[in-house]
């Protein structure tokens, strides 16, 4: 495929030190030399290489800028296009007037993710590997970054192959018994038709069991601290937030006006509702009464319900038990340096098989099980470390979903004794589902809606 030379600065905008304005096309190199002086032509120097010297302006020789330059030929590169890095070391000022010169002289200014989906379309990566460039930028924990790299590395694309491979296969099968009906392949092929969908079901379903993960890496797992006023909300939420470096907020005038705050538990990133009520000394259950508190509760995947040990349960209480009933939750009993007065059996009794953890919060002490439990709940066991292949995308769960009822009509057909042609369209339709989350027999449009999502110069 032929494009146009596209040109982006590829570092964020602002005061970074470096500056690297990326060009990408087959002009890259010759537009490079109408504005760079350095020992020799770009056009001469090696491939991969980084050559030192001035970008000018052409009209008047006035030196812009002291640069850097990497001469990347394709197509090892990473839009398989010939590509020129230009890593100025100026202010924005300047990187920009350089910028304007790279456009002058033919180049036109990419847009978002324009040159991830040159990428793409030259062949270097699949649509599943792009999208996880996107994710990369947005990877908000450690976890969430090495699931993006190894779904870039094409780990996600590989299992999806694989699958396809299965159906292929499968379809082939039912292509020899219809054609050669006489070839009295029927039992085999109805055998052959019911193991290969099976095969493909558990792995479609397997993908979709980490999808939930996925989400949550990629979203973060909403949260909501509940609790009666003074039990220890603001005092947790700082625990988690500083790392116990908390700074007391019922102190006036340290109250932040946010409704969400992002933490990182283990790998876990919560995102925290509501922390604004929280944050200030009237709380939120008192605000916003007990009917309130049940449409945050409701919103949240996440209820930490906070529990005074040295007081006795209220119906206050009672009433937050019951109305995070149906979610997942931790009960945390604060204040442990002080006497028992709480009832632990009735607490024991409401929380169920649910997480109790105590916490002397004032002391530090039951942040780490606390935290150590919320991984628990939602990295439990095999997953986590040997399977990073998380599906962890909206489009690709969805058209999973798609692929693994076209598989269970499939086995379903199979099963009322439907002629083997009917079940052919069902695997079909399995295959190209499939196939469209690495891209294959993608639309247009729905290319350019996704690279458009990524920032300027990736
Ligand atoms: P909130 O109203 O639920 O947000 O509760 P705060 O976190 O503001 O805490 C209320 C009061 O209880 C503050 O004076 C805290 O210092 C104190 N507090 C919090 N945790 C503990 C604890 O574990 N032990 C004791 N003794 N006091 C605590
Ligand atoms: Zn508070």
């Amino acid at each position: 495929m032929e494009f146009d030379t596209i040109a982006a600065i590829s570092t964020p905008m602002g005061e970074g030190a470096i500056a690297i304005i990326r060009v990408s096309g087959n002009d890259a190199l010759h537009i490079g030399d109408k504005l760079y002086r350095g020992k020799k032509r770009l056009c001469e120097v090696e491939t991969h290489s980084i050559n030192y010297g001035h970008i000018v302006d052409p009209e008047t020789e006035e030196r812009v800028e002291e640069v850097m330059v990497s001469v990347l030929l394709a197509p090892r590169t990473f839009t398989k296009e010939n590509m020129i890095e230009i890593n100025c070391h100026g202010g924005i000022v300047s990187v920009n007037r350089v910028l304007q010169l790279v456009l002058k002289e033919g180049a036109r200014l990419a847009e978002p993710g324009e040159f991830t989906k040159r990428a793409f379309l030259n062949g270097r990566i699949d649509l599943s590997q792009a999208e996880s460039v996107m994710d990369l930028i947005r990877a908000k924990s450690d976890r969430a970054l090495n699931v993006a790299m190894s779904q870039l590395e094409g780990k996600l694309s590989k299992r999806i192959q694989k699958l396809r491979r299965e159906l292929l296969e499968t379809v082939a099968h039912v292509e020899v018994n219809i054609d050669y009906p006489e070839y009295d392949a029927e039992e085999i092929t109805v055998n052959i038709l019911m193991e290969k969908a099976e095969i493909v079901q558990n792995g479609i379903n397997r993908l979709l069991q980490t999808a939930e993960q996925g989400k949550i890496l990629r979203e973060g797992l909403s949260t909501v601290i509940i609790g009666r006023p003074n039990v220890g909300k603001s005092s947790l939420l700082n625990s988690l937030v500083h790392d116990n470096k908390a700074i007391v907020t019922d102190i006036p005038g340290t109250t932040r006006d946010v409704i969400e705050e992002y933490v990182n538990v283990r790998g876990v990133p919560l995102r925290l509702l509501d922390t604004a009520g929280i944050r200030e000394t009237e709380d939120i259950v008192e605000k916003l009464g007990v009917e309130k508190s049940r449409k945050v509760v409701s919103k949240a995947e996440l209820v930490l319900l906070v529990l005074n040990y040295n007081e006795e349960l209220t119906t206050s209480d009672e009433e937050l038990f019951e109305i995070s009933q149906g979610s997942d939750r931790i009960i945390i009993i604060n204040k442990t340096d002080l006497p028992e007065k709480i009832d632990m059996k009735r607490v024991k009794m409401l929380a169920g098989n649910q997480f109790i953890i105590s916490t002397s919060l004032v002391n530090d002490e039951g942040v780490d099980e606390l935290e150590e439990a919320i991984k628990q709940l939602f990295f439990s066991g095999e997953i986590e470390s040997e399977d990073l292949t998380y599906v962890s995308n909206s489009r690709h769960i969805a058209l999973l979903n798609q692929a693994k009822k076209a598989v269970d009509d499939a086995m379903n057909a199979i099963n009322e004794g439907m002629p083997v042609d009917m079940v052919q369209i069902d695997i079909t339709r399995a295959w190209e589902l499939l196939g469209e989350v690495i891209g294959d027999s993608v639309h247009e449009s729905l290319i350019d809606q996704l690279f458009s999502q990524f920032c300027l110069g990736k």
